[in-house]
């Protein structure tokens, strides 16, 4: 790295964590960024001279809110509400919202500006934002989570809009929590528009959303095997999480012809040496989904396989890794093992779930990595395609969503090659990811001036 490349790196962050201080998510999203467009800015200094970066690490708008509910004792709670409208150059704001007790401003922010560049690089027109609330919905009643939600929703409705900004789930929020805001939404706005994705099949969903970060994944992983003649059948895979992502980057895995042995949850995770199957998948779906239980009830279920309390599954012998859980999950020394290991390819489900460390080791070791923005693209991909069917009023069959969410993947692949091509012929897909999701945005803002 040239001095100058490096000093404008160490300016840039400087002035980035004197203005956000204590954001330490958000600092390491735009840090890995910086680090990878700084070459390419200072070569193109109308992007410099515009200010163009620092105006997409500045949020249009932060919405901040408070969420008063009634827990079923009748005792009064209080939660925080957020939504931060990154940037809308290309598209309405577009991004999930996250219920979990760690959410903050720090997280959001992070996610959102990561969200910009991803939502770019699915070629929709989708500008970038994220949202949630520091409120778990794990150990609430379904009333409970009712009545939340609603209070919720009473706040953000003012502030979205099918034209305007358009959430989506994320963790902590799968359909049962889009179906109490959306109610809510609809009964406040008087309006049935797409003003939410992954809704209810039955009404405005669309078919495979609830796949299609899972599947985009595989998918991803499967386009980034193909560079080397590979592919997944017969690899070992590694998956942590037993959430939404999870549980279809499994299925598709098996349906691809892999075996996964893994799955975890906040508590610690499970192995199966004889591969999670259809069957056993079906079994976690409904302890996750329905029963609401933890990933340790597995053993209970199938003896053979094994739990591990309070541990992460980076240690267990694979081919391939898929971190599905949550951000920093992955750590260098996880990196390290899973090279020594034998593993070849990592493709992120999660978002930003390896740290700056981990993602050091595996480009430092040209193994095949794919960042999230790229990799889990699928998800917010398909919520596009449903905005799309909510404008035309229309529904597409399981079969056409699938063959566009598979296309737009095979895109992402494509336009992380030609921007990430390093000259030794290995693709840094952190760099592809970030200068093709730049491109598009950088040239929008340019074109509206400057607002
Ligand atoms: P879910 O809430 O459905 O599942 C999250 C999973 O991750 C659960 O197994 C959860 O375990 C585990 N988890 C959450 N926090 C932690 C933690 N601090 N440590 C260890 N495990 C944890 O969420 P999703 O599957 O939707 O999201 C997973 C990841 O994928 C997130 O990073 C999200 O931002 C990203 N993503 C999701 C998309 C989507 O379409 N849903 C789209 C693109 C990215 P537990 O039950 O114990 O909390």
């Amino acid at each position: 790295m040239s001095n100058e490349v490096e000093l404008y790196i160490e300016n840039f962050m400087a002035n980035l964590i004197a203005k956000n201080p204590h954001e330490k998510e958000f600092h390491q999203a735009v840090r890995e960024v910086v680090e990878s467009l700084a070459p390419f800015l200072l070569k193109n200094p109308v992007y410099t001279k515009l200010k163009i970066l620092e105006r997409m690490a500045e949020p249009e708008r932060v919405i901040l809110f408070r969420i008063p509910w009634l827990n079923d004792r009748g005792d009064v709670e209080i939660n925080k509400g957020y939504r931060v409208q990154m940037n809308s150059s290309i598209g309405p704001y577009k991004g999930g919202l996250r219920f979990h007790s760690s959410v903050n401003l720090s997280i959001l922010k992070f996610l959102a500006f990561e969200q910009v560049l991803k939502n770019s690089l699915t070629t929709l027109p989708m500008g970038g934002g994220k949202g949630g609330s520091d409120f778990s919905p794990k150990g609430k009643s379904d009333n409970e989570v009712m009545r939340f939600c609603q209070s919720f929703m009473t706040e953000l409705q003012r502030h979205i809009g099918p034209d305007t900004d358009v959430p989506a789930g994320d963790i902590g929020v799968g359909g049962r929590e889009i179906g109490y805001m959306y109610g809510q939404y609809k009964r406040l706005r008087n309006e049935f528009t797409g003003t939410l994705t992954g809704k209810g099949c039955n009404w405005g969903g669309s078919l495979m959303r609830p796949e299609a970060t899972g599947y985009g994944t595989t998918y991803f992983a499967q386009e980034m095997l193909k560079t080397k003649g590979d592919s997944i059948a017969g690899k070992t895979v590694v998956i942590s999480g037993s959430g939404n992502v999870a549980q279809y980057a499994v299925e598709k895995v098996t349906q691809l012809g892999g075996k996964v042995v893994t799955m975890s949850d906040s508590n610690g995770y499970i192995y199966d040496a004889d591969g999670i199957t259809t069957e056993k998948l079906a079994f976690v779906m409904e302890l996750k989904n329905v029963m609401r239980g933890r990933i340790k009830e597995y053993v209970d279920e199938y003896p053979g396989a094994k739990y591990f309390e309070n541990e992460r599954p980076w240690g267990v012998k694979c081919d391939i890794a898929l971190p599905c859980a949550t951000q920093n999950e992955l750590h260098g020394d996880d990196a390290n093992t899973l090279i020594a290991n034998g593993c070849i390819c990592v493709a992120e489900g999660a978002n930003m779930p390896s740290t700056a460390k981990a993602v050091d080791v595996f480009i430092q070791n040209k193994i095949l990595y794919g960042p999230g923005k790229a990799a889990n693209a699928g998800g917010v991909a398909t919520s596009g395609l449903e905005m799309s069917q909510n404008s035309m009023r229309t529904k597409w069959c399981s079969e056409e969503v699938d063959t566009k969410l598979q296309s737009i993947m095979v895109n992402i692949h494509e336009a992380c090659v030609e921007n990430g091509k390093e000259p030794d012929g290995y693709i840094n897909y952190v760099k592809g990811a970030n200068i093709s999701g730049f491109l598009k945005v950088a040239c929008a803002m340019r074109e509206q001036g400057l607002v």
